[in-house]
């Protein structure tokens, strides 16, 4: 029989998480958002109460939690700031693919640095030229002896700058497409490698986005993930997995719009009477918990794909998809509700709607899920 219900574990992780959000992130979020900057104490105190990289294994010295425990954390962080969401899940991006294409040595030497200290990761696929056609990335990768030698430049890279280690993806012969790509972990401080912080972004302003310049960065040929070749695979299987947390995130942004609709139509009043009382209002409030309950199960069904080895690319394509738009539509319906107040930022809608538009865009647009889905449909 299905069942739909939290172990006990389970419970007491999303209460960690709620309580976190409520004490750590919502008090300060507009103001990062304003200041266009990174709150460092949370990912120190998320490193401190366990939230921080909970996906490194147990055999690198981590939690080892499954993407169940990391969508039930991503719905309670981003409830609070979908920014903040974005820094501490674009390092569980960037610990994925060390996942997938790693041994056990190279996740251990890795990734257990990233649970002894406050540390994150980042995931460095996109570039100026190309998003979603990612295999036709520029950014190449040559062997000088025992080393791999990088020039390029990554684009839009989450944490960039910041990460303490970025997983590159980079081709060895740019007519070669997919099949002469590699994943290389590249260290922070790694000479020649620059940053270039991306300024005046809409939305998810409390998260560093950067501009990533490599000239001749070398690293070691261990530093390797995976064969020659395995590039591209690495990074699709990656977004197959990691775009669950992005659906749990947006359900979470739902979640924020609906109670902070509630509250407020519980509060104004027009012609003598609350705006709940009218049934334009309160069919705008159902249509969010039908968008809220219906991406949540699809969000969880596709974690639990992923946690039991299933095939699980289309139903995580599905969640992204689906719940980043019910989530901009919830966000978009929530400003409403709140009328000339919700244009302005007295009020967190406003940053709601800015902070989730990104959600259709980042880990494949949701043109690309599409095309993912349509893929499934028609093989
Ligand atoms: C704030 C932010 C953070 C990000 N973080 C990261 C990160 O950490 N790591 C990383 O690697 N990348 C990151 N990205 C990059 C993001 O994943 C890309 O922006 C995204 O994949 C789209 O690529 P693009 O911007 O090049 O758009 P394009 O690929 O140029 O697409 C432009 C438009 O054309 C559509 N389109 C393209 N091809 C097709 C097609 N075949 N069929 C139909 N429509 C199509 C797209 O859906 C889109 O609407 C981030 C982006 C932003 C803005």
């Amino acid at each position: 029989m299905l069942d739909f219900s939290l172990t006990d574990e389970q419970r007491q992780l999303q209460q960690l998480a709620r309580d976190f959000t409520r004490k750590e992130i919502i008090p300060i979020a507009s103001e990062y958002d304003q200041r266009e900057e990174l709150p460092w104490q949370v990912v120190e105190k998320a490193h401190e109460v366990g939230l921080l990289n909970v996906g490194v294994p147990e055999h690198a010295g981590g939690l080892g939690l499954g993407m169940f425990e990391e969508a039930l954390i991503g719905e309670e962080i981003a409830y609070g700031c979908m920014g903040i969401f974005t820094v501490l899940m674009a390092s569980e991006l960037g610990i994925t693919p060390i996942l997938v294409g790693g041994t056990e040595e190279q996740q251990k030497r890795f990734l257990g640095p990233l649970v002894e200290r406050p540390a994150l990761a980042a995931f460095g696929l996109s570039e100026p030229g190309n998003g979603s056609d990612a295999a036709a990335m520029q950014t190449t990768a040559v062997l000088d002896g025992d080393e791999w030698v990088i020039n390029g430049t990554k684009m839009w890279i989450s944490n960039g700058g910041i990460a303490d280690i970025t997983v590159v993806f980079a081709t060895t012969d740019r007519s070669g497409g997919y099949k002469a790509t590699v994943a290389l972990v590249v260290p922070k401080d790694a000479p020649g490698l620059s940053y270039n912080k991306i300024k005046h972004k809409m939305g998810q302003r409390a998260s560093l986005t950067s501009e990533l310049v490599f000239e001749n960065v070398r690293v070691p040929r261990d530093h390797q993930l995976g064969g020659l070749g395995d590039g591209f695979r690495i990074a699709m299987k990656t977004l197959d997995k990691t775009r669950v947390p992005v659906a749990a995130g947006s359900v979470g942004v739902a979640r924020r719009a609906l109670d902070e609709s509630v509250k407020y139509a519980k509060e104004r009043e027009t012609f003598g009477k609350p705006i709940t009382t009218y049934q334009a209002i309160q069919f705008k409030l159902a249509e969010m918990l039908m968008g809220i309950e219906t991406g949540r199960l699809m969000t969880w069904k596709a974690a639990w794909l992923v946690d039991t080895g299933k095939p699980h690319g289309t139903e995580a394509a599905i969640a992204k998809a689906y719940c980043s738009e019910m989530a901009f539509d919830a966000a978009n319906e929530a400003i409403q509700i709140h009328g000339g107040y919700g244009y302005v930022g007295e009020y967190p809608v406003e940053k709601l709607l800015r902070d989730v538009k990104l959600n259709q865009i980042y880990e494949g647009t949701n043109e690309i899920q599409r095309l993912v889905i349509a893929r499934s449909i028609l093989k």
